[in-house]
């Protein structure tokens, strides 16, 4: 295992916090990204550690940006969550070899540990907010906490390489609720892609502030912006947000972000994806220059390198390696022999013990009700997540599902990012993924926070 950072950390004797890395290097620097592309190995990144990590994309063609030209895949599966936007920028894998989508997983070589640098203990934060953290059931900071909390306690900007599923939320929020508890006047503008991250960050905003007199709005499409309006009018340190429905609120002059010193700005690569870069722009650009700015990808490309540049000063840059697919998710194929009825053969598995919580992918929102129903009729406690259903339908669903009131999800792409949906213990890729891309991401929603998580693909 060639990470000397975790090697150097174990000797001191400090307790992992039990969140698999397999390897992963992780590295800090100032600068050194050299605006590479993210799908090479990034030769520059994380203080001249190797980047292995994203070296898995290497293999994806270049070029072809196809607007969601594939057949298919964009059949009604765009706009989706975020918004109404279009993705602007898929990138079409004109053949994923079937042999990507397995990778046999050996538990022995999943077991290493991360050691961080840091207990939560040790960090000079407001002692409420460390029994929050312990309240939350947090006993050691995961890998992009241990380097980013610190950072950004100093104040200054960073650039995060690193996924959901790593802590990355808390690794923003921590530092920031104790920037507003140490002035109140403070505030801070999140913003996030889809309005299921959105309202996955308040909530958990909500448990690190308990007994504080700290408030948050959220401002998201899809929802009523006279609610919204309204709770503006009152004090909100933290204004989370989708940048279209914060663009509107600015717009109509219920926000003003010269108020703002802080933003964060998460899942950037999905960001641009879903055609919001002006939006982002438009929003940066309406801040104070004296500014602390939190950037999070979970893979650099030219024009996210131009985002960095033009908007972040000087950003300490972050990689926590989310090699987690290829370290903690068993993944097989599943060959449907001539004359084989993909649904029977979907039964059959669900049916085994060990499929208790699944996340099946679909790849058009038709497609998905259809499977959920037919699940259903077969006697499953199936739930559908995709952009047909209101935010209310949504919600539902995803609460039915992470409380294990029914074991199945079935769900277009949009549902593969950025959610944390805890102890699903297989991913079933029904239809193909359009992307390597999105296969990672759909997987990614298994085998996280330190467990083993199995992904199956359908193919002919
Ligand atoms: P995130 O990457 O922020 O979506 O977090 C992924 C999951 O890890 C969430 O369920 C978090 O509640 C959990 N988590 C984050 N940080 C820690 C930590 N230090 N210890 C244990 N669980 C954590």
């Amino acid at each position: 295992m060639e990470n000397s950072n975790f090697g150097r950390a174990r000797s001191s004797g400090q307790r992992s916090n039990g969140f698999r890395q397999g390897g992963s290097p992780m590295g800090e620097s100032r600068g050194g990204f050299g605006g590479q592309r993210s799908d090479r190995p990034q030769g520059g990144f994380g203080g001249g550690q190797r980047q292995g990590g994203f070296g898995q994309r290497s293999e994806r063609p270049q070029g072809g940006f196809g607007g969601g030209s594939r057949g298919g895949f964009g059949g009604g599966n765009r706009g989706g969550f975020g918004g109404n936007r279009q993705r602007s920028n898929r990138r079409p894998d004109e053949q994923i070899s079937f042999g990507r989508y397995i990778n046999k997983i050996d538990k022995a070589e999943t077991v290493a540990e991360f050691i961080p640098k840091n207990k939560f203990a040790d960090f000079e934060i407001h002692d409420q907010l460390k029994s929050n953290i312990i309240g939350k059931g947090y006993e050691n900071p995961t890998p992009i906490q241990d380097s980013a909390i610190p950072q950004v306690l100093r104040g200054v900007d960073i650039v995060g390489l690193a996924n959901t599923g790593t802590g990355k939320t808390a690794a923003f929020l921590i530092p920031l609720i104790d920037k507003v508890l140490k002035n109140p006047r403070e505030n801070i503008l999140v913003v996030v892609p889809t309005r299921e991250l959105a309202l996955q960050i308040e909530n958990e905003l909500k448990g690190f502030t308990r007994a504080t007199p700290i408030y948050s709005v959220c401002c998201v499409g899809g929802m009523n912006i006279h609610g919204q309006i309204a709770r503006l009018r009152n004090q909100n340190n933290f204004v989370i947000g989708t940048p279209g429905r914060l663009k509107d609120l600015i717009d109509r002059r219920r926000i003003d972000l010269s108020t703002f010193n802080t933003i964060v700005l998460d899942e950037v690569d999905q960001m641009l994806d879903m055609g919001f870069v002006h939006d982002m722009r438009y929003l940066m650009d309406q801040m104070p220059a004296e500014r602390q700015t939190l950037f999070f990808s979970a893979t650099l490309s030219p024009s996210i390198e131009r985002i960095i540049g033009d908007f972040l000063k000087n950003p300490i840059r972050i990689s926590v390696k989310t090699s987690d697919t290829s370290k903690s998710v068993d993944q097989d194929i599943v060959k449907l022999q001539r004359g084989e009825n993909k649904i029977e053969v979907l039964h059959d598995l669900l049916a085994k013990a060990e499929f208790n919580k699944v996340l099946i992918f679909g790849r058009t929102k038709y497609g998905v009700e259809d499977l959920s129903n037919a699940l259903r009729a077969k006697g499953f406690k199936s739930e559908s997540i995709h952009g047909d259903k209101n935010n209310a339908g949504r919600q539902r669903a995803l609460k039915s599902f992470k409380d294990g009131v029914s074991d199945i999800l079935v769900a277009t792409d949009v549902a593969a990012r950025g959610l944390d949906i805890p102890n699903v213990s297989h991913v079933i890729n029904y239809d193909l993924p359009a992307t390597y891309d999105d296969y990672t991401h759909r997987i990614g929603r298994t085998g996280r926070a330190g467990k083993l998580g199995k992904a199956l693909t359908f193919v002919m």
